[in-house]
């Protein structure tokens, strides 16, 4: 009999594994100088930031049915210069094609996810959910070379419904023959992924670079021991708590700042 706590591992996408952040900054700035654009715009890390506030507010707009999937992809651009207050003269429409062709040149993975994979599979079930466009994530997948590590990839486009509500983890489950108690949903996005899983009702593992920052609980941090392998110990940090809420006491959340801190939950 098998002792593990978890027999499938449900992964978020962008920003869990492949490192939106990071190859969406250098897609942006291909598509500015393929478009010959960028010394129209001053700083292109002010720009970056403004475009990606724009991004995420549409895709909360798309999220809630108040924008289509076409007026998401064009108005964030249009959004991100009318907000530098600079006319492009190319519309939406081109600079969102120009940007999707730089960003499948895009491979770059977040720390250890690939290190990650290669240990998690063979050992347990593993699957995606993304909120995302179908096209896009599955390229995304087998152009970074990860897609053979999962046995089900679930989009929201494709699905028909987005985290965090419980359809798409409802769906997953069963097309997975998960049982709701050995499945665990690991996510950067506290609305969607994090809470969407509590909601559900299933075990999570909130991934978070800087969580150090943001909160007062137990969480794992990474050591180097003399001979230079890697311990893992839980540690408790006393920092001032946001606006995070506290998690229903029916399921668990653990909060790692490493994917390998991800191991020790296993
Ligand atoms: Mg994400």
């Amino acid at each position: 009999m098998s002792s593990k706590k978890y027999t499938h591992l449900f992964f978020d996408l962008d920003n869990t594994l492949w490192d939106f952040t990071s190859n969406s900054y250098q897609a942006l700035l291909a598509t500015l100088v393929s478009l010959k654009l960028l010394d129209q715009i001053g700083s292109y890390d002010l720009f970056f930031k403004i475009y990606s506030e724009e991004n995420d507010r549409l895709w909360e707009l798309y999220r809630n049915r108040k924008r289509t999937k076409q007026e998401l992809r064009t108005q964030r651009f249009e959004s991100a210069f009318e907000r530098i207050g600079i006319d492009p003269k190319v519309n939406g429409t081109i600079l969102n094609e120009t940007y999707f062709n730089e960003m499948l040149n895009q491979t770059k993975l977040v720390d250890g996810a690939q290190q990650l994979l290669d240990h998690l599979h063979g050992r347990y079930e593993l699957a995606i959910i993304t909120n995302g466009f179908t096209e896009v994530q599955y390229d995304k997948l087998t152009k970074s070379n990860i897609s053979q590590y999962f046995r089900k990839v679930f989009i929201s486009e494709e699905v028909g419904t987005s985290k965090p509500g419980s359809k798409i983890f409802e769906h997953a489950l069963k097309s997975m023959n998960a049982p709701k108690k050995s499945t665990l949903m690991v996510g950067d996005n506290w609305d969607t992924d994090i809470v969407g899983a509590i909601k559900f009702g299933i075990d999570q593992i909130y991934f978070n670079p800087q969580i150090e920052m943001l909160l007062k609980t137990k969480i794992y941090t990474t050591t180097m021991s003399k001979n230079g392998k890697k311990n893992l110990q839980k540690t408790s940090l006393n920092i001032t708590s946001t606006s995070l809420q506290t998690p229903s006491p029916k399921t668990s959340t653990t909060y790692i700042t490493h994917l390998d801190q991800l191991l020790i939950e296993l």
